[in-house]
């Protein structure tokens, strides 16, 4: 059984990446379309204003901990956390065993070009990989329709969503009935990584937990999403001393 380990009210799944991956591909084969979020400080601060997204965090099928922020707040509240399972390496793994399970991708958002470079570059890291549609992810109200039976219509197995949070998780929570896409999962930056227009941080900036720093020095204009992390730190210590 794994744990679900409560952070400011969202629940978030204690797993390994091996879990998460083990997880989502038996998601693929359950009859109700599931979504999975990906749970970095930021979301998990924002769910605590926004009832929406908290909403459907709680009811997602599975939240991983995505951030050095998450692991550190529930190893703070003294429960176990084995490890940081990043969305953008989730993503990687799953591509990774994708041709040998036959399992499809649709690539959902980002600026227009930008899926279609992810997916050529899925294309040359795994070959034989399936990646049965891309959209960008700027649209109107209306391109809606359009937008979901394009996907609908595509048969994958899971849709990569990355409009950024809490847009995706929105959309998706929407939209999975009548998208019938077995697994979504939101994504945010994971097709500007991929095709090359965002850096990722260094490993050994990842393992110094330091890669918020990274994005915020590669992306001033994100500086102020920064603000975020000691709120975040403060309402998790308050959670804790009740
Ligand atoms: N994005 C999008 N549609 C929008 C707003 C954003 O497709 O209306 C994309 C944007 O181009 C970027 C991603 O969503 O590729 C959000 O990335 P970010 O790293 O900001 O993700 P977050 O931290 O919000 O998850």
């Amino acid at each position: 059984m794994i744990e679900r380990v409560e952070i400011l009210g969202v629940k978030v799944d204690a797993v390994t990446m091996a879990q998460a991956v083990e997880r989502v591909i038996k998601l693929i084969g359950e009859k109700n379309p599931s979504i999975v979020a990906t749970a970095n400080a930021e979301m998990l601060l924002r769910a605590t204003h926004d009832d929406e997204l908290k909403n459907i965090l709680n009811a997602a099928n599975l939240v991983v901990p995505d951030g050095a922020g998450t692991v550190w707040a529930a190893r703070h509240l003294g429960k176990f956390m084995p490890e940081r399972v990043a969305g953008f390496d989730l993503v990687q793994e799953l591509m990774k065993i994708a041709p040998a399970r036959d399992i499809k991708f649709f690539l959902f958002g980002s600026a227009p070009g930008i899926a279609d470079k992810a997916k050529l570059k899925a294309e040359t890291l795994y070959p034989g990989i399936k990646i049965v549609g891309t959209r960008n992810g700027y649209f109107k109200a209306e391109d809606e329709p359009e937008i979901i039976s394009k996907i609908k219509n595509s048969r994958a197995d899971i849709l990569l969503a990355a409009l950024g949070v809490p847009k995706q998780e929105k959309w998706l929570a929407k939209y999975k009935d009548e998208l019938k896409i077995p697994v979504s999962i939101g994504v945010g930056g994971t097709f500007d990584v991929m095709a090359g227009v965002v850096k990722r941080a260094p490993l050994w900036m990842q393992r110094a937990r330091l890669e918020w720093l990274f994005r915020a020095m590669l992306q001033p204009s994100r500086a102020g999403r920064l603000i975020a992390l000691p709120k975040f730190v403060l309402k998790v210590h308050k959670q804790k001393i009740g």
